[in-house]
């Protein structure tokens, strides 16, 4: 690693703690590594909150190159918002719901329609947006220290999210102690073992250090679920996301995601009375058929 870049050595797995990975290859400067026990793919460093908090500052919001025109569109996030949030509503239909990462609160906006809803998001600019442009009730900072201890939701969602997270596992146990048991969680991320990935790990569009710290699949989602008492239930593909590159245009992603190379997954969970131990091939099996209907255990 070059040394004017942020982030020093990671010691072990952040999913799994084992020391042993085999690195893969270097991307903008970050060691890229596989775990030998988990198969977590991950950036091989470990960056600071101070060295996130730069990352994030105003221009990841503003600047065209990164996260372009993400603000000035605002009227089509806050459909493909309202879609979600009409998805969820018919799997819980009312109550409490968290969003992780919520960014300028698009979708929190639209979510409100259903549930009553709190937002936390590291990014200042991002949260202070949320608030002031739609009044919704948003924290600033990482989902472990937002002060949210002793509430419960029925609903946590974290889109696109959590591959960004310097420590995944601790924001998977801090949203556990929030969720209602039985609740639902559902997440979307990048799946490294999608068609485009496989294509070329190195050049994926979502290979995006130090943006994207981990790069997840489905028996890792599945390992990180179960470690933190949630319950895999569904996974549905809806499309690819980029944040450049040949496939940045609303277009070129629907176009991709028609032809079956989508890459981002969405993942359905339940919240677990009890951590489930280790990931299980029936269990992403079941998650590729149930019906989104049956999401939640229990409900008919
Ligand atoms: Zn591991």
């Amino acid at each position: 690693m070059r040394a004017d870049l942020p982030g020093k050595g990671r010691g072990a797995c952040a999913l799994c703690g084992t020391v042993e990975r085999s690195r893969l290859f270097e991307k903008d400067g970050y060691p890229i590594a596989r775990c030998l026990s988990c198969g977590l793919i991950q950036v091989d460093a470990e960056l600071s909150r101070d060295e996130l908090e730069r990352i994030y500052g105003e221009e990841y919001f503003t600047d065209d190159e990164l996260f372009h025109d993400y603000v000035a569109e605002r009227s089509i996030r806050l459909e493909s918002g309202a879609a979600r949030a009409r998805t969820l509503a018919g799997i819980v239909p009312e109550g409490r719901l968290l969003d992780v990462g919520c960014a300028a609160g698009f979708f929190l906006e639209a979510a409100s329609r259903h549930y009553d809803v709190t937002g936390a998001e590291m990014s200042p600019f991002a949260s202070e947006y949320a608030r002031s442009e739609f009044g919704l009730r948003v924290l600033t900072g990482d989902v472990t220290e937002v002060g949210l201890e002793g509430e419960r939701f029925d609903v946590v969602t974290m889109w696109n999210t959590i591959e960004h997270l310097a420590d995944p596992l601790a924001a998977a146990r801090a949203i556990a102690a929030l969720a209602r048991p039985g609740g639902l969680l559902v997440l979307s991320t990048g799946d490294v073992t999608g068609p485009l990935a496989r294509r070329g790990l190195r050049e994926w569009n979502l290979m995006t250090p130090p943006y994207h710290l981990f790069f997840f699949s489905p028996r890792t989602i599945d390992l990180l679920l179960a470690k933190t008492g949630f319950r895999l239930r569904r996974i549905v593909y809806d499309g690819a996301v980029a944040m450049g590159g040949p496939l940045a245009s609303r277009r070129a992603r629907r176009a991709a995601s028609m032809v079956g190379l989508g890459n981002v997954m969405t993942v359905y969970a339940s919240r677990a009375s009890s951590p489930l131990g280790g990931p299980s091939r029936l269990r992403r099996l079941a998650a590729r058929y149930r019906p989104l209907s049956r999401a939640l255990p229990g409900r008919p």
